[in-house]
């Protein structure tokens, strides 16, 4: 006999597991995932910071509305965060600052004597920093499996190595095909499925919403000095790197968006190079070793902000997609939320500050 589901939900990484494991306790979910282990995607890739500015200014109220959620779960570990500057980038300083004015983000300005205090070796033309003592590191796996375990106590079905084939209206809900011929029956589709989130609404018949994987690079170094356990995590106001501790290792990033196919994404030599390289121009510690290198799909709609909300078009279709490279800092608020406007309840205490038109796909039209 074909199951029967109020929902399926396509995609168990954070954002799939997240907003299943907040459907649970109202509804009989599915939760389809297309490799045998979730979170093998960009889930698993991330450098695992919690930063109230990443994003920007419209992405702030979901990374602090989630902040109270991660803390209690205990998986936020607090570094502070710098944005270094040199002279020369007074500009970039300046509209940074305009940009976060009154979003709730508590920045203060700090000079290179600080500075070299708190970095140390860095570099004579780096001579200041916007700082945000907040930032925080997150424990990605914790919290994925947080909301794989809360949906499994909720009753939630997980079937890893099931990709979705093929979706079609039928009744009031949807016909589901799977790989091997395998069906189920659906009342709501949720698109979780990340860097696939176009493909999964083409193959449901509806309109793609130009969501775009763009690959990210980030490498596991051995320095010499080592690299302090308190160092904070240091990114460039120009956006060409960032870098922060792991244990006596560093992850560092050249801050790549390089446009990819959806798939499984390697780093590219050029992208490593180019982030040893930006890197020796901030700190003079000699790269002693790349221990480990990886990349991941970050996907973003054409406004780089995420998408929550069922589809203008196509009934009983809901998205779930374009966290961006704030997908994990933001899952508790942004589960709490899509799961509200999927079931139509009031919002609750997590949520009231959120404007959930920011982020409603009607917003394309
Ligand atoms: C290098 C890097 C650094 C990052 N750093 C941070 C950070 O510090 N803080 C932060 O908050 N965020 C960060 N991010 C972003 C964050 O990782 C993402 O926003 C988040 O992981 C997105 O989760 P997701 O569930 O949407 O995607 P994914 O984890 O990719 O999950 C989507 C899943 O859908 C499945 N799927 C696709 N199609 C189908 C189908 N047809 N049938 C069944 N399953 C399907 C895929 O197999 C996949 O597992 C970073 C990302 C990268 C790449």
């Amino acid at each position: 006999m074909i199951e029967r589901y109020d929902i399926a939900v396509i995609g168990a990484g954070m954002a799939g597991a997240s907003i299943a494991a907040e459907l649970a306790p109202h509804a009989r979910v599915l939760l389809l995932e297309a490799e045998d282990q979730p979170g093998y995607h960009t889930t698993g890739r991330s450098a695992a910071f919690w930063e109230v500015c990443y994003g920007g200014p419209e992405v702030v109220p979901l990374t602090l509305a989630s902040g109270p959620y991660l803390r209690e779960l205990g998986a936020l570990h607090t570094r502070g965060a710098l944005y270094v500057a040199r002279d020369q980038d007074e500009a970039a300083v300046a509209a940074f600052r305009e940009r976060f004015d009154g979003t709730g983000a508590n920045l203060r300005m700090v000079g290179r004597a600080e500075l070299e205090q708190r970095v140390a070796g860095l570099r004579p033309e780096w001579t200041h920093a916007i700082e945000e003592p907040s930032c925080a590191d997150i424990d990605v796996a914790a919290l994925h499996q947080h909301y794989l375990a809360l949906g499994r106590r909720g009753g939630v079905v997980l079937r890893s190595s099931t990709r979705l084939e093929a979706a079609e209206r039928e009744g009031d809900g949807w016909r589901l095909r799977f790989a091997r011929g395998e069906e189920a029956l659906a009342g709501v589709l949720v698109n979780a499925a990340g860097a696939w989130a176009d493909d999964v609404a083409a193959l449901a018949g509806v309109r793609k919403l130009a969501i775009a994987p763009l690959r990210r690079t980030v490498v596991q170094l051995r320095t010499d000095p080592p690299s302090p356990v308190d160092l904070p995590l240091v990114l460039d106001i120009g956006g060409a790197f960032y870098f922060k501790p792991e244990q006596d290792r560093l992850w560092l990033s050249p801050h790549d968006e390089t446009p990819s196919a959806p798939c499984d994404a390697a780093p590219e030599e050029l992208d490593v190079a180019l982030a040893i390289h930006r890197f020796e121009q901030v700190v003079d510690w000699r790269v002693t070793a790349v221990e480990r290198k990886w990349a991941g799909l970050r996907n973003f709609a054409p406004d780089r902000l995420p998408v929550y909300g069922y589809d203008p078009r196509v009934e009983g279709f809901f998205w779930f997609a374009g966290q961006g490279g704030f997908g994990i800092q933001t899952a508790p608020a942004a589960a709490r939320l899509g799961a509200q406007l999927l079931l139509g309840q009031e919002r609750d205490g997590m949520t009231q500050a959120l404007e959930p038109a920011l982020y409603s796909p009607a917003r394309f039209g």
